[in-house]
């Protein structure tokens, strides 16, 4: 028989937090049933009250601490940060650092493979990094408002300080909510699937200052487009392209396919390693420029490049890593699923003047088989795929082209831990430790290299 939960709705207790879930809540546990915390740290004692009951768990927020850890930040508003865009901002910086080291050791650890996980690589200072910003607009008391969405809903609290995001992208958010709001432009309501603006995406190259603003409507046409235009480029001198894009589907993806180009250019250009990227509106780009280069170094010096090697770079995005190593190898073959992206990649090539690196479109489970089929001899292979992480055809396919490297770039260690066991299985093995490194501050998302030597 099932056995009943020890807990009610309402009801309140003291507790010790023993544990933190992925998703960074506390956890706190009655006859060893979890019951889940938001900002809520490990070896705190709080007074905890029931917010809802499931079959094997509960929800509990933290009514009163009793006794605060060691591990707790205490310089930012946490009731807001971990409610959405910063879920870790209630740990303090190296607390933060221990729990993502942590977590690869552990998934690492669930999937029976032994490996040494270095401690992560941190920032020097972890807030205002993101070089992206994609901003909910909803109406609030009858006006167009901004913010972010309260964890696991679709309430929309204002914020105006986003802590993570450059702050000049904070500032701009305001200064376009304004000008929208001057004229009387209706935010998208998604329950009855009208109004105008969705989301407001900026994005700000951290070398080049150069700033595109996306508007994402629901509706084709954006009613007093021109002004709007002309009020931007005259508040935000650092804008050089502005962009609709239509989104008329019922979803929670944010972009739609269709980009109208209001104004300015259609991308946007930063540097990576001295070298120049255009990046489009619909393109990935990696959203912490401050520790990318780390990233790609890292990976580059791990595969241990010579100027000899053919290399494959899957999930290419607009080629920032087959560009950052095209001096290093003799050839570079990325593939990318996104149109968008692969045009970027191209453009980005003949603007280094870089003429040793190609790029597909296509799914690169796909290109892979095709690729191995054809009898395709590569000397590494970089992955870099999004947080759904491989295909059991994918890495088929790619160690039975016997690259002599495998560089495994993951935004997710419980899929690098799953597919690391069919590479080590195909006759690959793991060298050295695998390397975190914090992409994404007071997030839960975790970043590492994994280096796979053919055995
Ligand atoms: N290496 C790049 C991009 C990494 S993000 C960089 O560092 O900037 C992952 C990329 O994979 C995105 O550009 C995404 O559009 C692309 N992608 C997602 N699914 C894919 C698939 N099945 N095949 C190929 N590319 C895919």
């Amino acid at each position: 028989m099932k056995k009943k939960a020890p807990v009610v709705k309402n009801q309140e207790f003291d507790a010790t937090v023993i544990d933190l879930t992925y998703e960074g809540n506390g956890v706190v546990k009655v006859d060893d049933f979890p019951i889940f915390v938001a900002n809520a740290v490990p070896g705190e004692e709080i007074r905890v009250g029931i917010t809802k009951v499931a079959g094997t768990y509960a929800f509990g927020r933290v009514i009163k601490t009793l006794k605060e850890s060691a591990d707790r930040n205490k310089d930012v508003d946490v009731a807001t940060l971990t409610t959405g865009i910063a879920p870790l901002a209630h740990l303090n910086y190296d607390a933060q650092l221990r729990f993502k080291q942590n977590q690869i050791q552990e998934l690492f650890k669930k999937q029976h493979v032994d490996v040494e996980v270095s401690e992560t690589l941190g920032m020097e200072n972890p807030t205002g990094y993101r070089n992206k910003a994609q901003i909910p607009t909803r109406e609030l008391r009858g006006e167009l408002t901004t913010g972010f969405f309260r964890r696991g809903s679709h309430n929309l609290m204002p914020i105006e300080d986003f802590y993570i995001q450059d702050p000049e992208i904070d500032k701009a958010i305001v200064v376009i909510r304004d000008i929208l709001r001057k004229y009387h432009i209706p935010a998208y309501n998604e329950f009855e699937h009208t109004g105008v603006i969705r989301n407001i995406m900026v994005r700000r190259g951290y070398y080049s200052h150069e700033m595109m603003v996306v508007l994402v409507t629901r509706s084709k046409k954006v009613p007093g487009a021109e002004m709007i235009v002309a009020d931007i480029r005259e508040a935000l001198p650092e804008v050089k392209s502005i962009i609709q894009n239509v989104n008329q589907e019922k979803t929670n993806v944010i972009l739609g396919e269709k980009n109208n180009t209001l104004w300015g250019k259609d991308v946007i250009t930063d540097t990576l390693f001295g070298k120049k990227f255009v990046i489009g509106p619909n393109s990935f780009y990696q959203v912490n420029p401050q520790t990318t280069e780390t990233l790609y170094q890292l990976a580059a010096d791990k595969a241990g490049l010579t100027g000899d090697e053919e290399v494959i770079d899957a999930y290419s995005g607009i080629g920032t890593i087959s560009l950052t190593i095209a001096d290093r190898v003799k050839s570079v073959l990325g593939v990318e699923v996104v149109p968008g992206a692969v045009d970027d990649a191209k453009r980005n090539a003949d603007i280094n003047g870089v003429n040793n690196a190609k790029f597909e479109l296509g799914k690169a489970e796909e290109k892979m088989v095709e690729w191995h089929e054809a009898g395709m001899r590569p000397d590494v292979i970089f992955v870099d795929p999004p947080r759904k992480g491989l295909t059991p055809e994918l890495i088929d396919a790619a160690t039975g082209m016997e690259p002599e490297k495998f560089v495994y770039i993951s935004c997710n260690p419980a899929t690098l831990a799953r597919d690391t066991v069919q590479i080590l299985e195909n006759g690959y093995h793991i060298q050295g430790p695998v390397q975190p490194i914090d992409q994404f501050p007071q997030t839960t998302h975790i970043e590492s290299v994994t280096v796979f030597v053919k055995d």
